[in-house]
């Protein structure tokens, strides 16, 4: 066994219906079919099974079925996927987290005894606000009293470990609905929340509603004032901010989100899902690769048993990396390490990326240790997007 570890990402398209602000890998499917449903497990099964010599020999830390809305999917689908995961790759010291993304639907609610039966042992649900004038301005399919059921259903479930999903500065939402927000939140004891500003993608529903002035979003100073807010209540009971959007109880930090700030392996299956592959010879940096975001595109490659991903890997280059190793770590409350990060690219962060890093912190964004370690300040994590743009954009070999 290798001594590094991967973690598993089964992507599962289908959701009740497509809401308005969505710019996932989604099909609306209302209600999922057996045989939709079916197909779709073998495929990502076939997948697995092709996939997972790039990454063999490496222990399992974390399994995690999202989405769209894998809590459609039978308990027995479930299952069978993540068996088949756990009989591909090595167990580690400590069991796998398993995690699944719901949303509080009374479906999703009577197989929750079920999905724990069949091995998940952390839910993520799509609460986004316990405000029915919210839910409704987001489109969701569910409201305030359905959100409440299912978290309660959650711990009646037995699951001891629930994170839950919250958007703010959504059009109209005002201050007392956030606060109203963040109270159920603490009621409710999760032992994650992720915390989204609303944002707004091409191509939505949203994005025309916003550009011709039915939906009106908060401006920049509300926005940034409301996600402010947000860190400071959630902390006062005992959920700290772990990284820009996400907040724990100690001991409760994602094992598989950490990952991707990690910049450590993981095998992405399904539709529209994206892999990252362990360091080698070959890909010093990394590599990636992405499976297509249609649903028959992607069927109809692995029942070929051709690769998902039409466009091949790419192989980090070294710009490329450096970039993305700068701007990933300091989404995290620890920062970026200048010795991990002098150690994979021969040289200090300032050797790189001097003039971003002499502006930030003049801007009151970034703090740099004596030794070189980087760490966004509180104002940085608000404007977050300013400080990596300058990372992203940074002079390139
Ligand atoms: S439930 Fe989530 S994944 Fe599905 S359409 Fe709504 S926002 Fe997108």
């Amino acid at each position: 066994m290798r001594d590094e570890s991967v973690g598993i990402y089964l992507h599962v398209p289908f959701c009740e219906r497509v809401c308005p602000y969505c710019d996932f890998a989604v099909v609306a499917a209302r209600p999922l079919a057996r045989d939709v449903e079916d197909r779709y497990v073998a495929a990502l099964l076939a997948e697995l099974a092709a996939r997972s010599a790039d990454f063999e020999g490496l222990w399992l830390a974390s399994i995690y079925l999202g989405g769209g809305t894998p809590g459609l999917l039978h308990p027995d689908s479930v299952a069978r996927l993540v068996d088949a995961v756990r009989s591909t790759f090595p167990a580690g010291a400590e069991a796998p987290e398993v995690t699944l993304e719901a949303n509080p639907s009374s479906v999703e609610r009577s197989r929750l005894a079920a999905f724990r039966r069949a091995g998940v042992n952390r839910l993520s649900v799509g609460i986004q606000s316990f405000e029915d004038a919210v839910l409704k301005r987001l489109g969701r399919a569910h409201r305030a009293v359905e959100g409440h059921a299912f978290l309660t259903a959650a711990r009646e479930a037995a699951f001891v470990n629930v994170s839950l999903d919250l958007i703010v500065a959504v059009p109209d939402q005002t201050s007392a609905q956030l606060e109203a927000d963040l109270d159920a939140v603490v009621a409710h004891g999760p032992e994650h929340v992720s915390v989204y500003g609303l944002t707004v993608e091409d191509g939505t529903p949203y994005a025309r509603g916003v550009a011709s002035g039915v939906l009106r979003l908060p401006d920049e100073e509300r926005a940034a004032g409301m996600l402010e807010r947000v860190p400071r209540r959630l902390a006062e009971a005992g959920i700290e901010a772990y990284e820009i959007s996400s907040f724990a109880r100690p001991g409760f930090e994602s094992v598989h989100n950490r990952r991707y700030w990690e910049r450590r392996p993981v095998l992405g299956l399904g539709m529209g899902a994206w892999s990252v592959e362990p360091r080698g010879p070959s890909a010093p940096h990394g590599a990636r690769q992405h499976n297509p975001r249609d649903l028959r595109g992607y069927l109809e490659r692995v029942e070929a048993g051709l690769p998902a991903a039409a466009n091949g890997r790419e192989v980090l280059a070294p710009a490329t990396a450096r970039g993305e190793a700068v701007f990933l770590a300091l989404r995290t409350r620890t920062g970026l390490q200048a010795a991990a990060f002098t150690a994979e690219f021969g040289a200090a962060p300032r050797a790189f990326f001097a003039g971003p890093i002499r502006e930030a912190r003049a801007a009151g964004l970034l703090e740099e240790s004596p030794g070189g370690d980087l760490r966004l300040t509180a104002r940085g994590r608000m404007l977050s997007d300013t400080v990596f743009a300058g990372f992203v954009e940074g002079p390139f070999d």
